[in-house]
């Protein structure tokens, strides 16, 4: 062990004549531990290049979190003191304010501990792995284990953000959830809570102060059996006892970036079991990855200030710095960009940045908890991606095989449904896969001829599809093939659901769809003896009425107010004494109805006034008349139709008709399952005390509905193949819910993936839709029904459709009215011009007699000269 410790401090060493210059380093820290571990690692590097003519001075001081104006001050008090770089804090916290007065004196920053940001401060240098490279790591492990949904559980909102990168990354293939541990109580309340979710799949990110807590915790809630598996994002798993969980069947699943069994570290964890000035700083197995990062920076300035000042190329001389004024260091940057260039090999591994200031280079070692404690099982780095070398006699193997297809075999099993799986009318004597035909087996052709594999198909005799008997605990039909291990792939209508999808993986869906009701087709209704109200809708009758009153009042304001209305009763007198006026509300009542019953009165208006309101309602009665005509015309050709029910709802209130579902099957647990909804439990009541309207297959769902008074609940898919090919079939509502069908496969399975992207890019190509084409309107009978298509039936016509109209006739009377004020006002001008009276005056007097309304007779005055 001591030659191993003389090697590693004697094995850099850099000899020179010259005389040994001091440089002062700082460091703040918030524990004394890190403040030791700083001391210890300045000590290391001093030791490891004795020989040369660099000396650093540590000179550290702890500091309180989230006090910035103490860390702002000893920051300063540092800087007086001539340091040439600072270390630390491994806290989000206070390092912005130390940051920022380093850039700006152009001070070395070097920081160990895990930092988000996306990018790096001129003179800051971080050895931390950068969380969007640790995030890859990571999402290539959830996705080697097959997860397909996980919580996140960590410790408090930093503990989050770390993993924010990984959950962005992730989102679009597992469904993410998260839990914060309460800190103020055990863990267990927020660990039960989790486990009552039913997830099996955790993240943990929490502090490794914590994490031996957080696992035994868990493993009193029973969160530590065979079903549950856990990814430690900390890189300090090796650290914390182990022990009790490794006889648990959970898998745990680590990352480490050092191993602690390299001879660098032992020998490190001698010299700290030795001497006094490093007690309580963890080494050996225990080394934190932060002191082993820390000791890696030290190393790094050393040698970079050593190369600088060999080649001299610098001359690095400490300065004495003041936060109060504008000076800053020289050789700052000269350092820090040398240090960022540098590649040195450190005990967490090649420690070399990237053009962002990010760590690449770094291997991480995958650890798994077996029996024998933690092994490691592979290694993961940035540029390899992850190679797993996981012993196969390892307990809690969960992945499985390398997921190439190429020339693998599967067992597909399907259902004799239509149209997705069916036997080949044919004469001909058949083998194998060749007797089937049908849109899944298309598909599972495509997806083998894309991906490689062959298939042997194999059919379900009793047609379900899978149903989870409660009793027994077992499932049936496809879902239970695929359990059992008869089957590797199951390919039909088999709808995707959150109890299936508990104990199968799916693939991404290739089909979606809704459940429907089938029923027959509407029947014509006898025509009615008001059936001529139908064109219009009541709102449009109503309106109808009330603008026939108003525009007749209009009328005969409209001829009160126009002084062209008020004529000689005797044109053969020629001074008449008084005038009459025909618009009376009587003859404007008549003059509107003749008018829109296109009949015509004996009424012709004279003023402009009158003339412009009754253009307009000639337009407005010629538009819908017209309408009327033409929609009545509609309602007498076209066959209207009801349906006894319209949706799900009407259904479930009415007696007379039965209804039922394939038994077992999705639509009907989908009833099963209604919870609160009271249309869905009442539909269900009925189907569960009425065993015998329920079905064993969907034909013969439709033919209970072709022949007898019975609505049948199917997916939408495939009530568009049953309607195209029998007629008298319609599908009645809206679809109930939303949902797809996807080909089920043992869980866990890796070719899951490659099959769901197959089906992505077949969806991408148009083939999906092909085959659908194919098999509901090309195949087997269909395009029967397309000649009896009916026409859409005649609607009445509602205010949206006749509003424009309405609209200019208010406009048309409103400017008639307008122009009635102007002749009115034009007419007392020219005769108080004449007769010199007050224009004013005699207009008043006009409007007063005209709202009178009383008299359609109105005296002439005599013009006086
Ligand atoms: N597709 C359904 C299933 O997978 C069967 C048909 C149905 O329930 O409507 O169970």
């Amino acid at each position: 062990m001591l030659l191993l410790l003389f090697f590693y401090f004697t094995s850099f060493h850099t000899p020179t004549g010259s005389q040994t210059q001091n440089l002062r380093i700082g460091g703040l820290f918030q524990h004394e531990t890190e403040q030791k571990a700083f001391h210890l690692a300045t000590d290391l590097i001093n030791a490891k290049y004795k020989d040369s003519s660099i000396r650093l001075i540590p000179d550290s001081h702890l500091i309180d979190n989230y006090n910035a104006y103490t860390t702002y001050l000893t920051t300063c008090e540092l800087l007086q003191k001539g340091v040439i770089a600072i270390f630390g804090p491994s806290s989000i916290h206070s390092s912005p304010a130390i940051q920022t007065i380093l850039d700006r004196k152009e001070i070395p920053h070097v920081e160990t501990y895990f930092d988000r940001k996306l990018s790096r401060h001129d003179c800051l240098l971080n050895l931390h792995p950068h969380p969007s490279v640790m995030s890859q790591a990571y999402l290539e492990i959830v996705n080697k284990w097959g997860w397909r949904s996980l919580v996140v559980i960590y410790d408090s909102e930093e503990s989050l953000a770390k993993l924010g990168l990984f959950a962005a990354s992730c989102k679009q293939r597992v469904t993410l959830s998260r839990l914060e541990l309460d800190m103020y109580d055990t863990f267990r309340t927020s660990l039960t809570s989790i486990k009552k979710t039913g997830e099996t799949n955790f993240i943990l990110e929490c502090s490794v102060d914590i994490l031996e807590a957080v696992l035994k915790q868990a493993q009193q809630v029973g969160m530590m059996t065979e079903r549950h598996s856990y990814i430690i994002t900390k890189l300090d798993l090796q650290t914390i006892d182990l022990a009790p969980f490794q006889y648990s069947e959970a898998n745990i699943t680590g990352f480490r970036i050092f191993n602690p069994e390299n001879a660098e570290i032992m020998s490190l964890a001698d010299q700290i079991y030795t001497q006094e000035k490093y007690k309580g700083i963890p080494s050996g197995w225990l080394l934190r990855h932060q002191t082993a990062l820390l000791i890696d920076s030290v190393d790094l300035l050393h040698q970079a200030v050593l190369d600088l000042t060999l080649s001299e190329q610098v001359v690095i001389q400490s300065q004495t710095l003041y936060c109060n004024t504008s000076n800053n260091w020289d050789s700052g940057h000269t350092i820090v960009n040398y240090m960022k260039g540098q590649t040195i090999k450190g005990l967490t591994g090649v420690v070399h940045f990237d053009n962002e200031g990010f760590r690449r280079d770094f291997t991480l070692d995958i650890l798994e908890l077996s029996l024998g404690g933690l092994l490691r099982i592979g290694a993961w780095s940035f540029f390899s991606g992850l190679s797993l070398n996981r012993p196969p006699n390892l307990s809690k193997v969960k992945i499985v095989d390398d997921a190439n297809l190429v020339n693998k075999t599967f067992t597909v099993i399907t259902c004799l449904t239509t149209p997705y799986g069916m036997l080949k009318e044919t004469t001909q004597q058949l083998f194998g896969n060749d007797r089937f035909e049908g849109f899944g087996i298309d598909l599972m052709d495509e997806l083998s001829k894309m991906l490689g594999f062959n298939y042997t198909i194999i059919i379900q005799e009793d047609g379900y599809n899978g149903n989870y008997n409660q009793t027994t605990g077992e499932w049936n039909g496809l879902i239970g093939a695929i359990l059992s291990g008869k089957a590797d792939l199951a390919i039909a209508d088999l709808t995707v659901t959150a109890e299936r999808e508990a104990v199968v993986d799916f693939t991404l869906q290739f089909m979606n769809l809704g459940i429907s009701i089938l029923y027959k087709k509407p029947k014509p209704v006898p025509p009615s003896l008001f059936m001529f109200v139908s064109p219009f809708s009541y709102t449009v009758w109503i309106l109808l009425v009330v603008t026939y009153f108003l525009v007749s009042m209009c009328f005969f304001v409209m001829g009160r107010l126009s002084p062209s209305e008020w004529t000689n009763p005797f044109p053969c007198v020629e001074e008449p004494e008084y005038l009459i006026n025909q618009f009376s509300i009587r003859n404007s009542l008549w003059f509107t109805i003749g008018s829109l019953m296109q009949q015509g009165t004996e009424l012709a208006p004279i003023g402009i006034s009158t003339r412009t309101g009754a253009g307009v309602w000639w337009f407005f009665t010629l538009i819908m008349v017209s309408s009327y005509t033409a929609n009545l015309a509609a309602f007498l050709t076209v066959e209207t139709l009801v349906t006894p029910f319209s949706n799900v709802k009407e259904l479930s209130e009415q007696t007379e008709i039965k209804y039922g579902a394939k038994r077992g099957g999705a639509t009907a647990n989908f009833f099963k399952n209604a919870g609160n909804d009271s249309v869905r439990s009442r539909i269900w009541h009925f189907m569960a005390t009425h065993d015998e309207e329920m079905t064993e297959s969907n034909d013969e769902g439709v033919e209970r509905t072709e022949e007898k008074h019975y609505a049948f609940f199917m997916e939408s898919t495939t009530i568009e193949y049953v309607i195209e090919r029998h007629c008298s079939l319609a599908s009645v509502g809206a679809p109930l819910d939303d949902k797809g069908y996807a080909i089920a496969m043992k869980k866990n399975s890796s070719y899951r993936n490659d099959l769901s992207a197959a089906i992505l890019r077949l969806q991408e190509t148009g083939k999906i839709a092909q085959l659908k084409e194919k098999w509901w309107k090309e195949k087997r009978g269909a395009s029967n029904c397309g000649a009896q298509k009916s026409e859409s039936a005649a609607t009445p016509l509602n205010l949206q459709n006749v509003g424009g109209v309405f609209l200019v006739l208010f406009l048309g009377t409103g400017l008639g009215f307008c122009i009635s004020f102007v002749e009115l006002a034009l007419r007392v001008y020219s005769t108080t011009k004449k007769t010199d009276q007050q224009f004013r005056k005699e207009l008043i007097e006009e409007i007063k007699f005209f709202i009178r309304f009383k008299k359609n007779v109105k005296s002439v005055k005599p013009e006086t000269h």
